[in-house]
């Protein structure tokens, strides 16, 4: 089944305001939460479960300026294996561990409106945590002409991979993990504290095994039991045709690992199209600006352009002018398979540094010229001719 767009699963505007998709995200998830269908028919029950997945797929992205944009310029391919990210994980939200593998379990009214109400209690707060690794930034610079067609490119960096000894459990190898004696393995630690309302019962992360309710029977020489390490990884990221500065697109689970056998963070990997030394861009079009001598915009001829593809030619005509634009169709940046135009200005040189001989030449030639050889000046004269008349009397 074709995915919805997820602004209409929201039933929000393309420009709406980060306030208002949450606004929203909420009304809509509080009126498909599970919870409310507890007394449903099945076939309800999984209508409602099927909305409430989409609803908080479509949150999980447009609440997230990086997924947004991403979205907002390819749609559900950004988050597609073989979209815009190709092969290798890529932004791929909608696989394994992603939206696929959600789970209700995970998001109850007290996780969405936690904050709402002051903080509710969740559900999930009471089971052990698994850690989440941070996510991660990349600036990648890219040349206008690999932008032009799409690139692949290798990149390295450093991250907190998982222990290569361990693998990220934490435990030395031969030794096993056993439940954390302090929680019980529950990951918390309740305590009870007196207040205005009576004796409150209070959750802590128990400190001892940090939440995840396992720890080792003898830790990991290599890591000290955090089960992560430093790593250099190389990632080969494929760039669609057509991208600009600002843009960017996401590694799933590119990014550090979580300690104590968490799961990955992603990798935000930043566009930046460095500055071309010939061509500027607008849009999908290449602007260049070509010098020509005072000879051939006057004679006409043909110049030997730059293009993005190669060499290229163009025909001056006789009499071209100074600012004339030329436009080369199909010369221009790809995006999604049509290519926009490369635009070139006609600057004509006026030639310096003449010798006397040359400038004897120059003044026979014009005292030749008459009325038709300059049009615009003449017509312009007669203009401010009749404008300085006023003046007159
Ligand atoms: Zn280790």
């Amino acid at each position: 089944m074709a995915k919805r767009d997820y602004y209409e699963v929201l039933g929000v505007p393309k420009d709406a305001s980060e306030s208002d998709i949450k606004k929203a995200y909420r009304k809509a998830a509080m009126k498909y939460h599970p919870d409310k269908f507890a007394n449903s028919s099945e076939a309800e029950k999984k209508d409602a479960e099927d909305k409430f997945k989409e609803i908080n797929e479509a949150y999980e992205i447009l609440s997230d300026p990086q997924k947004k944009a991403a979205y907002d310029q390819y749609g559900h391919a950004a988050f597609e294996a073989g979209g815009p990210g190709g092969a290798g994980g890529f932004g791929g939200f909608g696989q394994g561990g992603g939206f696929g593998g959600f789970d209700f379990g995970d998001v109850d009214l007290g996780d969405i409106f936690g904050d709402f109400f002051g903080g509710g209690r969740s559900r999930r707060s009471q089971e052990p945590k698994v850690h989440q690794g941070s996510d991660l930034r990349y600036n990648l610079e890219l040349t206008l002409e690999e932008v032009a067609f799409g690139v692949e490119k290798e990149i390295k960096y450093k991250r907190n991979g998982k222990c290569h000894t361990c693998h990220g459990s934490g435990a030395e190898p031969g030794h096993s993990m056993k439940t954390c004696d302090k929680c019980n393995g529950s990951g918390h630690i309740r305590t009870q504290q007196r207040s205005i309302f009576g004796i409150q019962t209070v959750m802590h992360e128990c400190d001892q095994c940090h939440g995840t309710g396992k720890i080792p029977e003898k830790a990991c020489s290599t890591c000290r039991g955090t089960g992560v390490e430093k790593e250099v990884v190389t990632r080969k990221i494929k760039i669609p045709a057509g991208v600009e500065t600002g843009q960017g697109l996401i590694v799933r689970d590119g990014g550090d690992a979580g300690k104590n056998d968490g799961v990955y963070g992603d990798l935000r990997v930043f566009f930046i199209v460095k500055e071309h030394e010939i061509f500027k861009r607008n849009g999908n079009d290449i602007y260049c600006e070509v010098p020509i001598g005072m000879t051939t915009a006057v004679l006409g001829g043909e110049v030997e352009v730059p293009t993005i593809d190669g060499k290229s030619k163009i025909k001056i005509p006789e009499g071209t002018q100074n600012g004339k634009v030329f436009r080369l169709r199909e010369k221009g940046i790809n995006h999604s398979g049509r290519r926009g135009s490369e635009i070139i200005t006609i600057k004509v040189e006026t030639p310096t540094n003449l010798t006397d001989k040359q400038k004897k030449i120059l003044e026979e030639f014009d005292e030749s010229l008459g009325k038709k050889n300059y049009k615009e000046s003449h017509s312009f004269m007669e203009k401010i001719k009749k404008f300085f008349k006023k003046f007159d009397n």
